[in-house]
């Protein structure tokens, strides 16, 4: 009832108009509403001709001819004292049918002096004055995709789409504008803010409204409504705003009988876990089935689970090299990818920490285990890869997304941008920590010397670092031994020198500064993830990147921002202004209009809107 429902909607209209909108190449008609002219034509006729402007005006042909590669003809018009030269490059025969003496023509061009004359090269013949013609990017010839636009970019049927008049009537101008209209365009160099802010919102609205349209839901294994409230009561703490939110988000998904696909984001350290250990008793006493892409993160939430669960609660643990507990009796099962390749009992509730950190294969096979059948088992990813918000609210179209914004204690992190002069005082700073017990990370761009980088590299620096400290450990991603280099690191160093490749997975936490090297060279993401190796403890912690560029707005801009959403968008917005370092860009579906580190608030609304469209309509 409700795919048929979401499959009519707003476009009944329509039908007939369908075709010709996708003649025009697009899919809908506020895809064709937003897709606005590249320039415009004015035919109005102009009351004098002045050089080096652009004029419209009648003219009477008095002479031409062929000069080599060139129509030259002469032509005299009311509104000059002299003799226009026209010149026409490469001319076709239908130039020299319309350049014959005695005829006249509506003429547009640039005026140009030539000596003591006055010139047009390549005139625009016009044949209809007193207009303002607006020209479009397409494939499709200029008077059949006007005469589309011109029937179907109308107030009324924007409205119908379910656009609001204001907006409907910003846009219908673009397509259709007057002469004021035209003044202000050519005065201000384009579309004014409100005219633009119509087209992002149309743009947002219209993708809501489709993938809306789009998004199959399937009936679930099961219902699931068990009460969480025994393992809330065990907890030392509070959850979090956020946690709660999550939390109570996914209790009606499992409740409601349809399918969940739902996304749940917040930074390392946000406790997600958390969020997977209240849906497991949601689903409980049905199975629930955990998936983490390394087995040190599977035996960690294990153990986790073992601990703030209820006894009443039957958990196994499934890696490679360890099976705990038996799966058949197991509410809970917890594992690696080696889940995949095992007989699995049914479980009505799925989830997946990082499924970024999974391979194509293994994501594929999890694919297929949650969307095979009729009834679908209820789906929950967590990723602790912060994307801007914006983002999130554009993939809420397809999945349901949950943000953890906020942690349970907010780390005491400071973070300052340095250059070489401050480097003494880092030292110090450096000195004061060791001594006092606690640990410093420094992070460099390279491994070997190299000329192009700018910065010294680990090889370079170990000498330095050596000769003024004890306790200095070296590692990088290549290193055989990193993990034994760690692990005697994390026992009883002092400091450790690395590259931004090695991924601590053992915890530091005695780690409460973090120097690094060429800070400027990395994506603000990467510095995000290094600043949040320290002070995991709530130890006071310091952050200090490195750079010859000090002055640097993107440093200065993450030193002051800790919420990993917000860095997301930051990183988004210096990337497209061209400070960007390492090259990932932001992938997904790209628009004409909304700029996804800019355009939250608009994106919100249209959100909303097409979603109370969809509800009303689908009672
Ligand atoms: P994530 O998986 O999101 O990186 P974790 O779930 O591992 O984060 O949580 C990080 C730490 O915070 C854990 O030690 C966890 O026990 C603790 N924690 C989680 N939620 C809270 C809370 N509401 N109050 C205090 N501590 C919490
Ligand atoms: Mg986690």
């Amino acid at each position: 009832m409700r795919e048929e429902a979401l499959k009519n909607r707003g476009d009944a209209p329509y039908c007939a108009a369908t075709e010709d909108i996708k003649k025009c190449g697009f899919a809908s008609l506020l895809e064709l509403a937003v897709s606005v002219p590249s320039s415009y034509i004015d035919t109005h006729l102009s009351t004098s001709l002045n050089v080096g402007e652009v004029h419209t005006f009648e003219a009477e042909v008095i002479s031409a001819k062929r000069v080599s590669n060139r129509l030259v003809a002469e032509v005299k018009s009311e509104l000059a004292d002299r003799a226009v030269e026209v010149t026409v490059f490469n001319p076709k025969p239908y130039h020299s049918a319309i350049f014959k003496p005695g005829m006249r023509h509506t003429l547009q061009g640039k005026i140009e002096r030539f000596g003591s004359k006055l010139q047009i090269v390549n005139p625009k013949k016009i044949s209809q004055t007193g207009l303002i013609v607006p020209r479009y990017r397409s494939k499709l010839r200029q008077d059949i995709y006007r005469r589309i636009v011109d029937s179907l970019v109308r107030v009324d049927n924007l409205l119908k789409e379910g656009l609001d008049r204001g907006r409907a009537e910003l846009i219908e101008r673009i397509h259709k504008p007057d002469k004021r209209w035209i003044e202000l365009y050519y005065r201000y160099g384009g579309f004014g803010p409100k005219t633009i802010e119509a087209l992002k919102f149309a743009e947002a609205f219209d993708y809501f409204k489709r993938m809306g349209a789009k998004r199959k839901r399937f009936d679930a294994v099961k219902s699931l409504a068990g009460d969480i409230s025994p393992f809330l009561k065990r907890l030392p703490f509070e959850l979090t705003d956020d946690q709660k939110r999550a939390i109570d988000d996914i209790k009606s998904d499992l409740k409601s009988g349809v399918a969940t696909r739902r996304m749940v984001v917040g930074d390392v350290g946000s406790g997600k876990t958390m969020v997977m250990l209240a849906s497991v008793m949601a689903a409980y006493p049905q199975r629930a089935i955990l998936m983490a892409p390394t087995s040190i993160l599977a035996r960690q939430l294990y153990e986790e689970a073992k601990k703030w669960l209820p006894e009443s609660v039957d958990i196994a643990l499934v890696t490679q090299s360890k099976e705990v507990g038996d799966l058949k009796d197991a509410h809970f099962i917890i594992g690696t990818h080696a889940l995949l390749y095992r007989e699995l009992p049914n479980a009505p509730l799925v989830m997946v920490d990082e499924q970024h950190r999974f391979g194509t294969e293994q994501r594929s096979a999890l694919e297929k285990m949650v969307s095979t059948g009729k009834k679908r088992p209820h789906y929950i990813q967590f990723s602790a890869t912060p994307i801007p918000r914006t983002q999130a609210m554009i993939d809420s179209a397809l999945v349901d997304i949950s943000l953890i914004e906020s942690t349970p204690f907010e780390k005491d992190v400071s973070t300052y941008v340095i250059g070489e002069r401050d480097f003494n005082r880092v030292k110090e700073h450096i000195a004061k920590e060791t001594q006092e017990g606690r640990q410093v990370l420094v992070v460099y761009p390279l491994v070997e010397e190299s000329e192009h980088i700018g910065y010294k590299s680990l090889e370079q620096s170990e000498d330095f670092w050596k000769r003024n400290f004890d306790g200095v450990y070296v590692t990088h991603g290549k290193d055989r031994r990193k993990d034994e280099v760690l692990a005697e690191f994390a026992q009883k160093g002092k400091i450790l020198l690395a590259t931004t490749v090695v991924e601590v997975g053992i915890s530091l936490p005695r780690l409460s500064t973090i120097v690094i090297v060429g800070a400027d060279l990395m994506g603000l993401a990467t510095l995000h993830q290094l600043r949040g190796r320290v002070s995991r403890t709530g130890l006071k912690g310091y952050c200090f990147l490195f750079t010859r560029n000090y002055k640097s707005e993107r440093l200065k801009a993450f030193a002051n921002t800790k919420n990993g959403f917000e860095i997301a968008r930051l990183d988004l917005k210096f990337r497209k202004s061209g400070d960007l370092p390492d090259g990932k860009v932001q992938s997904g579906k790209s628009f004409r209009w909304i700029d996804m580190a800019e355009d939250e608030r608009i994106v919100k609304e249209a959100r909303e809107r097409a979603r109370a469209l969809l509800l009303l309509k689908d009672q």
